[in-house]
């Protein structure tokens, strides 16, 4: 943090964009009621058993109300943290483990809740996952609840924070999120939290400008100043001199401008400056992610994530499962292209009935389509499924993490033959998923078996770097933009240049390096849906023409 007269600047991690300002609201008490731990002297257990199946009961019935508010106000995607909530709550280890510490330990209820989510919480921070650490934060908020409950506390604690605040806390629990929709919030600054956590999501969902990894931020920033926050470089600015703030308004105002102008235009092509069309697709998981894409001018999906499809499940979707929840998904791109992704799980994305696959490096382990060579049976249902939905949808097929050449030539055969058998002549189109450096570096025998390949620059970082790409502590190596990135791109388009080449990683979302994407030789990107206007005026501004400065 450095200090210039009275104004303080600081700078942390963007984790949901935007520019706002507003005066300074520190909450120091976010974590909840301050509850020592309290043994039950008489022989009282059965009655804080039945205190605690209340709590749970009155949590549970709030959860359901706070996921059908999120539904409606926010996002049905978002609502499912809060399913996941009410399954943690209603689990029978966890509950089992309650049920012992009031009866042998003689703990009141709410100190058994309290050790016994500290010690859960504890499991899942110490585990690799930034997936499992997030989870950690879950079983945080659910704790709070509990205690909250239990001492007759029915009011949220950020009910008290004010109007057009920018708020200044700790860290935030996907609970906290939703309270903020309603308080109209200018920012967020917060001590602790990752771009992957449910917080970041929803701020993200809600526009909500928030940045993160501010340490100290709680003894160190003035309650009540003004901050001008810029979540889109992650400075603040507390109380800032008048020219700062007129520069900060007339940036919010220019940027103001161009989304307006974006949205506009949003429906036309994006054409460069050198006269070439680049299609701009989306990446969507449910259905609301496809009907917003559209919305926002989308050509098509670039990337359909087929994971939501197999969490949550017991037994793997059989085909016509997978096909009734790819039509639904789908159905607001019909008519233009649509690109499904084969199932790509394994390492931070695994799954309940796959819980034998334990190994000790998961991410350079069985993932995507080496899990699937493995079991054949998941494959061809989805690529039958995918036959199927060939009939009404003009479909694509992409295979996750491709390492070798053989890896796509065995999905060919499978397509092939299953396409025999179900007589479907002109089969889907294949692309092959470039996300690690040697699929990069043989993209000219990748590329003599597909149709187009398609950089998912996320993972492809995280193996070039050895850096994986959700763990904070080794961000300053995780960087998607660097020089070798686009080095990796420019080698696949040189050795490979008749292939049609697209990015569907959070790269192709960035506008500042749009030109360099199309000067690599890349003519189609896939991004999240908010981002398409945006980008497609990035596209607008660029030129397909390298600058010698890029070329080998
Ligand atoms: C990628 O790795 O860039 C990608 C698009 O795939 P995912 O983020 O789903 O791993
Ligand atoms: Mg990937």
């Amino acid at each position: 943090m450095s200090e210039k007269g009275q104004t303080l600047v600081i700078q942390g991690i963007p984790i949901s964009p935007g520019l706002a300002e507003g005066h300074i609201h520190v909450h120091r008490n976010l974590l909840g009621p301050i509850d020592g731990l309290d043994d039950i002297t008489h022989n009282n257990s059965e009655e804080e058993l039945s205190r605690l199946d209340a709590a749970t009961a009155s949590i549970s019935g709030d959860l359901a109300v706070l996921a059908t508010r999120v539904e409606k106000e926010i996002d049905s995607r978002l609502a499912e943290v809060f399913g996941a909530h009410q399954l943690i709550l209603n689990d029978d280890l966890l509950r089992g483990e309650l049920r012992r510490e009031i009866i042998e330990n003689m703990a009141s209820a709410s100190s058994a809740v309290k050790i016994v989510f500290l010690r859960w919480e504890k499991r899942f921070l110490l585990m690799e996952s930034q997936i499992a650490r997030d989870k950690g934060e879950d079983i945080r908020d659910i704790s709070i609840r509990l205690r909250n409950a239990l001492a007759g506390i029915t009011v949220h604690p950020l009910d008290e924070i004010p109007h057009g605040c920018v708020l200044v806390t700790s860290r935030l629990l996907p609970s906290d999120t939703v309270f903020l929709a309603d308080r109209s919030i200018s920012a967020v600054l917060l001590e602790y939290g990752s771009i992957g956590s449910h917080a970041a999501l929803f701020a993200r969902e809600m526009g909500l400008p928030c940045i993160s990894q501010l340490p100290n931020l709680l003894t160190t920033v003035p309650d009540g100043e003004l901050a001008l926050v810029d979540a889109d470089t992650g400075i603040v600015t507390i109380r800032p001199q008048e020219r700062q703030e007129v520069s900060f308004r007339k940036k919010v105002k220019s940027k103001k401008h161009a989304h307006q102008l974006s949205r506009e235009r949003a429906q036309s092509p994006a054409v460069t400056e050198d006269d070439v069309t680049i299609a701009i697709l989306a990446n969507v998981g449910c259905s609301d992610d496809t009907e917003k894409a559209m919305l926002n001018g989308a050509e098509g999906v670039g990337l359909y994530r087929v994971e939501l499809a197999y969490l949550g499940r017991a037994v793997p979707p059989d085909t016509d499962e997978l096909l009734n929840e790819m039509q639904q998904t789908l159905e607001a791109a019909k008519g233009h292209t649509v690109c499904v992704r084969l199932l790509d799980i394994g390492a931070d994305k695994p799954l309940p009935f796959m819980k034998f696959l334990a190994e000790t490096n998961p991410s350079l382990g069985r993932r995507g389509i080496r899990l699937l060579r493995e079991y054949p049976e998941l494959l061809k249902a989805q690529l039958q499924a995918v036959l199927e939905l060939a009939r009404e949808f003009d479909v694509r097929v992409l295979i996750p993490m491709v390492t070798l050449p053989e890896d796509v030539a065995a999905v060919k055969e499978c397509l092939t033959h299953l396409g025999l058998e179900l007589q479907i002549s002109s089969l889907p189109r294949l692309g092959a998923m470039i996300e690690t450096p040697a699929a990069a570096l043989s993209a000219r025998q990748i590329a003599k078996h597909v149709d187009f390949l398609s950089f998912g620059t996320n993972d492809l970082t995280q193996y070039t770097f050895a850096a994986d790409r959700d763990n904070a502590a080794v961000e300053r190596y995780f960087n998607d933009a660097a020089d070798v990135i686009f080095r990796l791109l420019r080698i696949a388009h040189d050795d490979a240049p008749e292939i049609p080449l697209s990015v569907c990683g959070e790269l192709a979302g960035r506008p500042d390096y749009v030109s360099r994407l199309l000067q690599c030789g890349i003519r189609t990107l896939s991004v999240a849906p908010p981002l398409v206007p945006m980008i497609k005026e990035a596209v607008r501004d660029s030129s397909c023409t390298a600058p010698q400065i890029w070329k080998r």
